[in-house]
């Protein structure tokens, strides 16, 4: 069982990408082989200063370590140090439609807010294609937003596989039941981002506990008094749903719970256990974050495993496309 998943080296990782992505990284490495890439290149297809990519790179493989991902029992990756991903993604770009990636709709999103659309962003969904399809992924952990970009990776996949023969393993989504789509605490109508989103509702992985309780409870809700999920609560079914991953309970357990006991003390609760649960991440991090040296080290050991898999995949693909000198010259 091979679980493959990306994560884009922004630095500030927010809680949606912790409670909807990160703790299933970590939970993957017992369920199988584990192979998690920091996704540099992606980063580059919107606005950034070449700067701040580094500094934010070490940011999140510091966050990622700290949230439990070891090393040692799965594969750490950045995604520039291997090429093949390129490659790949060049290879898998002519047998994707144009078509297909117009309909993609965090393209959409992502270019409304951009002054500069690159090409880069438009071309974003084959590229994950390509880290996905590289590995033979059985399984993509991801959030519910990524459920498109997935669904394309399969198509790509079935469809070379049809025209050029079995080369691929056709990739599952993992998408968790409770935490998937974790939203903005003052627009619940909209995903909590890392880019794109308030700094009072969006709640940092990093941040201090003070900031994560204050947060929390400034998060919008609605005129009702129930907390219990459903239209027109969206803020309350969010609250409740956090609660819910956080203290490893079913999101009724949580709507039990709090039954009567008003908003404001119930967002307290939530902003109270957050700051408790996200606490000893924030601790390791401080321990971590400024050995950069070892972390080079890390990642680059990680690329080589990385690069071994890869480098096989690639082999296929260019003999069955009919890319490069015969395989036996
Ligand atoms: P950006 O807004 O810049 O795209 P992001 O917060 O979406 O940043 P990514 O690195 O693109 O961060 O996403 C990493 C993982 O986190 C993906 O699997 C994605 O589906 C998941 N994820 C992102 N936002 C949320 C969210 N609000 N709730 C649950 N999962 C999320
Ligand atoms: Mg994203």
């Amino acid at each position: 069982m091979r679980i493959f998943s990306g994560i884009q080296p922004t630095g500030r990782k927010q809680l949606g990408n912790y409670l909807g992505a990160i703790i299933h990284y970590v939970a993957g490495q017992d369920r199988g082989e584990g192979i998690y890439c920091l996704v540099d290149l992606h980063s580059l297809t919107v606005a950034y200063a070449p700067a701040d990519l580094r500094e934010y790179l070490y940011d999140t493989a510091a966050i990622l370590l700290a949230s439990g991902l070891d090393p040692e029992r799965c594969i750490f990756f950045r995604q520039s140090d291997v090429k093949e991903h390129t490659e790949l993604c060049w290879l898998l770009g002519s047998t994707t439609a144009y078509g297909e990636l117009r309909r993609m709709t965090q393209f959409k999103e992502k270019a409304d807010q951009q002054e500069f659309v690159s090409a880069g962003l438009f071309f974003y969904p084959v590229l994950m294609a390509a880290d996905i399809l590289a590995y033979q992924t059985n399984e993509v952990p991801v959030g519910e937003d990524q459920r498109q970009h997935l669904e394309l990776a399969r198509d790509v996949a079935q469809r070379f596989n049809a025209r050029f023969g079995e080369t691929f393993v056709v990739p599952e989504a993992r998408i968790p039941e409770v935490g998937a789509r974790i939203m903005d605490l003052q627009a619940p109508d909209k995903k909590m981002s890392t880019t794109g989103g308030s700094e009072l509702g969006t709640v940092y992985v990093l941040d201090e506990p003070d900031a994560i309780r204050r947060k929390f409870k400034s998060a919008v809700t609605d005129s009702g008094r129930d907390v219990v999920r459903g239209p027109g609560k969206e803020g309350i079914s969010n609250l409740v749903e956090i609660l819910a991953v956080v203290r490893g309970l079913a999101p009724e357990a949580v709507e039990k719970e709090f039954a009567g006991s008003g908003y404001g003390a119930f967002k307290e609760a939530v902003g109270e256990a957050v700051a408790e649960y996200l606490a000893p991440v924030r601790k390791r991090y401080a321990e971590l974050r400024p050995d950069e040296r070892e972390l080079e080290r890390t990642l680059a050991a990680g690329a080589d495993k990385a690069r071994a898999i890869a480098s096989e995949t690639l082999r296929t693909v260019r003999a069955r496309m009919g890319v490069g000198p015969p395989e036996s010259a």
